[in-house]
This record gives structure tokens, C-alpha cells and sequence, in this order.
């Protein structure tokens, strides 16, 4: 019952020990691990994150960003590293024009090496960016239609974000060229879009082109009420790049509205930050702005001074601003009286204008061009161009007037861009929970995996435990505790063993039993322990006369067996006395002196050339053990044969 309690009690410890190590092989194996990974994903996520947003960065944290989020994805995370390409392919530079040319030719590269396993997305979205550097390098068809296929593809796998930014691009883009109904159609869903994702940077840039689509289509007080809702949104965020573009942007409606002297004040700040932060173009274009302005006052000097700062930095490769500057300074040169210079002026603002598409500007253009004519006596040109004034003028008015029914188009149709935009919302939903779901089942795999590792180490440790324990339950089970030598079962069964064997290949076999002298006088004259060493001393003296200690083994309290394979009578005989002698010798060494240690000894063969008269081992033995009693009887400390008829 003790050792029952005591086994329960053992493996109760064991099953503590194990669960504690189960815990602690968890702790050690997925703790650290899926907090390494789920650090290193929430940092690479934060950073996408930032891009995201739309916020604006420096170049230099741009960079740094896109240069840690390389250090940090794993080659294999293939979802990141196309989000990675696509920060890489918009955050290219674009600052001058070799910029963006080169930026263009590497975009270039890209869409055509992408591969056949990429993500849809991912493809839309170098083509957009693709469009982007286009529109960029003045090439606005290329754009157009690049874009145009970026909504397409992005509605045909309901991917929001990127409907929102081709369409914001588009938006942008015909609101450029004046076709304001597409326009709003675009920047209205794009807007709608952007705050349902609660992207707010995007929003924002979003809205200015709304307000500018306003201002351009001839309502800049409702251009200049987004423009100040922008501002201040900006100045909250402490974005000043954008505060200063946005100031900018409201001195052009004021002009438009007549209100010249306050628009010069906004384009003096822009200018002013602008020029302190070394953005030497847009400081430019903001020095252009100042000089329409002070023409429209009739302050030609001042307006000639800030259009030939301007000329240091605008170049015919920035067709877009420089048209207009040629055409202001076009302006100044009619209102000096010298012709022949505006005319100079106007012909290369006329040639940046048609490379932009820009027929508002062109129509200023002829307008002046006519009057410049007109004032030179060249009657004929001068009619000629205000020909073309018309009809162009007439083209932008129609497409003013499709605008104005596409405004209430687009007014009476929010419920439509609604309905669309929550379905496709719900969708993008769906999708973001599979996804979600996607990876905790990774997580999940990755935890079972682990558990499943843990406890296989834990059970093959056990078994190992088992076996060995069976093993050494085995070997007790089979040995004697005192002399570790096989005990009466075990050698009883190795008997059996070789009795057979020697049967079968005809071979002799001999057994010695041997049991000590007046034993019980040893232990009472000397003590059990001295009794015990006397037993040790006669298992040492065994182990020297056979090798194998597996032949000799401790049939009772003094009493000894030992199988002889392969040995015969006569061999067993000898063997028998050396015993003796190995006993008394050994005994002599490690017992008191007094103490003669002998033993009485019976032998008996299993011969196979005789009429073999053992049947069993047993029968073996019993004559062996007959010739033992006869060997005490005659006086012990002698060895008798066993006879052949016992
Ligand atoms: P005989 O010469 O006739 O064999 O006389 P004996 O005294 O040796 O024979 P007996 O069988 O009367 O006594 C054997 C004794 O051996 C009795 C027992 O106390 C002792 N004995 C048996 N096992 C052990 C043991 O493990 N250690 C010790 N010290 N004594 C043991
Ligand atoms: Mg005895
Ligand atoms: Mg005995």
C-alpha cells in the first residue's frame, strides 16, 4: 500500500513536472517567438500605416522608412514586399525634370517585368503610378488612359482604396483640362471613399482638388470655403508645406473674384515659405502668381521683376507654369507698347499651353494675341485669332455646360455614389474579415505546430523514462540485491536455454552446485555482515572462474549454481576444486582469519555421447544436487560427482 501511495505520489509529481514543463516549453517556444514576429509585423505595419495616411514626409524620412521597411520584411512575406514596390514606385522623385523622367523610365521597367503570380492590386497600382509619372512628364493622354484603365481594373476586383485614388487622380487631371463634369464625378466618389476609410491625408488632398475643380469652373467663393476648411484642417496637423499651398491656392480665386490686393498678400506668404525652404519652383510659380495680380493693379515693374525671378527657375520643361509666365510677361510687353516681344512671348506660352491641353489658358492667350494684332494695325491676324477665340471659347463653354448638368447629375445622383460606395464598402468588409481570419489561422497553425512539437518531445521523454524504468524493473526483477548476480529465476531460465541448446547440437553441459559450510555459525559468530561479506567473497571468486557472469547465479541464502556449457566431466571436476580453492584464497584476504570460509560442491554432466539420461534440466540439477548432499555428508568441503543413474 506505502509503495502504491508512493508510486501515485510519483507520478502525480511527474504530471506536475511535465505540465510545468509543457508551460514553460510553450513560454519559451512561442512567447518570444510570435512576439518577435508580431513586433516586427506591427512595426513594418505602423510604417505602411504612415504612407497610408497620406500625410506628407520629407525626402529624408522617406527614405529612411522605405530603407528600414527593406531591413525588416522577410523574402518571404510576399504580401508586404509588393506593398514595399508600390511605396517605392510612388515615393520616386520627381523634384526636376530628370527626376521625373528617370523616375518614368524606371516605372517603365517595373510594369513590364511584372510577374504572372502578382496580386491585382498590386498591378493597378504601378499602372496608376505608371499614369502619375506620365501626367508628370506632360504626357496627359498617356495619363488619361492610364488612369481610366486603373478604375476600371480597380472596380472589377472591388479594390476601394485604389477606386478612390484612381478616380482622385483622374478627377484631378480632367478638372486640369477643364472638363469639370468628369471631374466632380471622380473627386465627389473619390471623397466619399476616402473619409468611409477614414483616410484622412488622402481626403484632404482630395478636397483641394474639389475646390480647385470649383474655382476653375467659375465659383471660387465656394472654392475659397473648402480651400479655408483645408487650411485649417493643415494647420492643425502643423503641415505647413500644405498650409503654404493652400494659401496659394486661395490667392488664385481671390483673383478670380477681383479681389487682387489680398491675393497678392496670400501668394507673398507662399512665395516667402516656399523660398525659405528651398522649394525653389514652387517658390516660382508663387513669384508668376504675384505678377498676374500686380498686372491685373496695373503695376507693371513690380509684376516684371517678380516674372524674371521667376524665369530663373521655370523652364520650357515645366510647360504648365511656364506657359502662364510667358503669357503674363506676354501681357506686360502689350501694355509697354512693344508688340513685336509680346508676340515673341505669346509663341512659346501658346506651344506649353497645347502640350498641356490647356485650352483655359489658350483662350487668355488668343484673347490677347487678337488685341496685340489688333493694336499693330494687323487687322487681318487680329480677326483671325479672335476666330479661334471663339470656337475654342465657344468648346469650353459647352463643356461648361455639360458640367452644369452633370453638377446636378452628380448632386441629384449622391444617392447612387452612396449606394455604390456602401456596397463596395461592405464587400472591402467581407474581404478584411477572411483576411483577418487568414492570419490568426496562421498564428493558430503555427501555435499547433509548436504544441504539437512540445508534447511529442514530452511523451517521448516519458516513454524513454518508461522504458528505462521497465528495464531497470527487469534487471531487480532478475538480479540478487547482495552479490548482483542472476537470482534462481534467472538462471533457472538461462539453464533451460542451454540445456536445450546442447541437446540440439550434441554439446556436453555441466552445472556445479555449491552451498557454503556451517554457515549459520558464521553469521552467528561474526554477524550477519561478515556473513554477507562471505557471500560476496564467494560470488568474486565465481566471477573469476567464469567470465560470464550471466552463467552463475544465487539459488538460495548460501547456496550457488553455476552452468558450464561445453564442459565436460572431467573439465567440471577440475573447475569444481578450483572453485574451492579461489573461495579460501579470497576468503583469506577478506575475511577475518579465524574464519575458514569452505563450501561442499556437486557436479553433474549432460553428456551427449552416452545414452543421455537427463531429460530436463531438472533432472540435471536434482543429481547435481544429490551429489551436493553427498559431499555434505561426507564431511563437507569436498566435491562428488553426480552418478549416471540418479
Ligand atoms: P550446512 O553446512 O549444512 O549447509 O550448514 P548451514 O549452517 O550452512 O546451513 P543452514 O541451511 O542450516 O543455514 C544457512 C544459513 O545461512 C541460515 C541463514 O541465516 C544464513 N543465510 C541465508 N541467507 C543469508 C544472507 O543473505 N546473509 C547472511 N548473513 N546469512 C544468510
Ligand atoms: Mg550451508
Ligand atoms: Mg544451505
Amino acid at each position: 500500500m506505502i509503495s502504491y501511495l508512493f508510486q501515485r505520489e510519483q507520478e502525480t509529481s511527474h504530471l506536475r513536472y511535465s505540465l510545468r514543463y509543457l508551460a514553460i516549453c510553450l513560454m519559451l517556444l512561442i512567447g518570444p517567438l510570435r512576439v518577435a514576429i508580431a513586433e516586427e509585423k506591427t512595426r513594418v505595419d505602423q510604417i505602411f500605416a504612415l504612407f497610408d495616411s497620406g500625410e506628407s514626409m520629407t525626402r529624408e524620412s522617406i527614405e529612411q522608412n522605405i530603407s528600414l521597411l527593406e531591413k525588416l520584411i522577410s523574402s518571404d512575406d510576399t504580401v508586404r514586399i509588393e506593398k514595399l514596390n508600390q511605396l517605392k514606385c510612388w515615393n520616386q522623385p520627381s523634384e526636376t525634370e530628370a527626376d521625373v523622367s528617370r523616375s518614368l523610365k524606371h516605372t517603365e521597367q517595373i510594369l513590364t517585368q511584372i510577374s504572372p503570380s502578382a496580386s491585382p492590386h498590386f498591378v493597378i497600382d504601378v499602372t496608376l503610378c505608371h499614369a502619375w509619372f506620365l501626367q508628370l512628364s506632360g504626357d496627359i493622354n498617356g495619363a488619361m488612359e492610364g488612369y481610366s484603365k486603373s478604375v476600371k481594373s480597380a472596380y472589377e476586383h472591388e479594390d476601394i482604396k485604389l477606386i478612390a485614388d484612381a478616380r482622385s487622380l483622374r478627377g484631378a487631371l480632367h478638372s486640369y483640362i477643364g472638363d469639370f463634369s468628369e471631374a466632380l464625378d471622380d473627386l465627389v466618389t473619390a471623397q466619399g471613399l476616402y473619409e468611409s476609410l477614414n483616410l484622412t491625408g488622402w481626403a484632404n488632398i482630395n478636397l483641394t482638388d474639389i475646390a480647385t475643380s470649383f474655382r476653375r469652373y467659375g465659383d471660387p467663393e465656394s472654392a475659397i470655403k473648402y480651400y479655408q476648411k483645408i487650411k485649417n484642417l493643415y494647420l492643425k496637423n502643423g503641415n505647413l508645406d500644405q498650409v503654404a499651398s493652400v494659401t496659394s491656392d486661395i490667392g488664385i480665386a481671390l483673383d478670380e473674384m477681383g479681389e487682387h490686393e489680398q491675393a497678392i498678400e496670400n501668394f507673398r506668404f507662399s512665395y516667402q515659405y516656399f523660398k525659405d525652404h528651398k522649394y525653389k519652383l514652387i517658390a516660382a510659380i508663387n513669384a508668376t502668381n504675384i505678377a498676374y495680380s500686380l498686372i491685373q493693379l496695373n503695376r507693371l515693374e513690380e509684376a516684371e521683376k517678380y516674372l524674371k525671378e521667376a524665369a530663373l527657375d521655370i523652364t520650357e520643361k515645366e510647360p504648365g507654369s511656364y506657359s502662364f509666365m510667358k503669357l503674363f510677361m506676354g501681357k506686360i510687353r502689350y501694355q509697354q507698347g512693344l508688340y513685336q516681344e509680346a508676340l515673341e512671348e505669346l509663341t512659346s506660352a501658346e506651344k506649353a499651353f497645347r502640350t498641356m491641353h490647356n485650352d483655359r489658358g489658350l483662350i487668355q492667350l488668343l484673347q490677347l494675341k487678337s488685341d496685340i494684332y489688333a493694336a499693330m494695325g494687323d487687322l487681318q491676324h487680329a480677326y483671325h485669332t479672335l476666330q479661334q477665340f471663339v470656337d475654342l471659347t465657344k468648346k469650353v463653354d459647352n463643356s461648361s455646360t455639360a458640367h452644369q448638368t452633370t453638377e446636378l447629375k452628380v448632386k441629384f445622383d449622391t444617392s447612387r455614389i452612396e449606394s455604390e460606395n456602401k456596397r463596395l464598402l461592405d464587400n472591402q468588409k467581407l474581404k478584411e474579415q477572411e483576411l483577418a481570419l487568414l492570419e490568426k489561422n496562421k498564428s493558430l497553425q503555427l501555435i499547433i505546430l509548436l504544441l504539437t512539437g512540445c508534447i511529442l518531445a514530452i511523451v517521448s521523454l516519458f516513454a524513454y523514462k518508461q522504458v528505462h524504468r521497465n528495464r531497470h524493473l527487469q534487471t531487480i526483477a532478475l538480479t540478487d540485491y547482495l552479490t548482483q548476480l542472476p537470482n534462481r529465476r534467472h538462471i533457472y531460465a538461462q539453464a533451460e536455454q542451454y540445456f536445450q541448446q546442447a541437446l540440439k547440437q550434441k554439446t556436453p553441459l555441466s552445472v556445479i552446485i555449491f552451498d557454503a559450510d556451517y554457515f549459520k555459525k558464521i553469521n552467528d559468530n561474526f554477524g550477519h555482515e561478515i556473513g554477507d561479506q562471505a557471500l560476496l567473497t564467494i560470488a568474486q571468486a565465481c566471477k573469476e572462474l567464469t567470465a560470464d557472469r550471466n552463467l552463475i547465479g544465487r539459488i538460495g541464502g548460501e547456496e550457488f549454481l553455476i552452468l558450464l556449457p561445453n564442459t565436460t566431466a572431467e573439465r567440471v571436476w577440475e573447475l569444481a576444486h578450483e572453485l574451492q580453492s579461489l573461495i579460501s584464497r579470497y576468503g583469506a584476504i577478506n575475511l577475518p582469519e579465524e574464519l575458514k570460509l569452505t563450501v561442499s560442491a556437486g557436479v553433474a554432466t549432460l553428456s551427449p555421447e552416452a545414452k543421455p539420461q537427463d531429460d530436463s534440466f531438472a533432472r540435471l540439477l536434482k543429481r547435481a544436487d544429490n551429489a551436493l548432499y553427498e559431499a555434505k555428508n561426507a564431511g563437507r568441503n569436498c566435491v562428488k560427482a553426480a552418478k549416471a543413474t540418479d
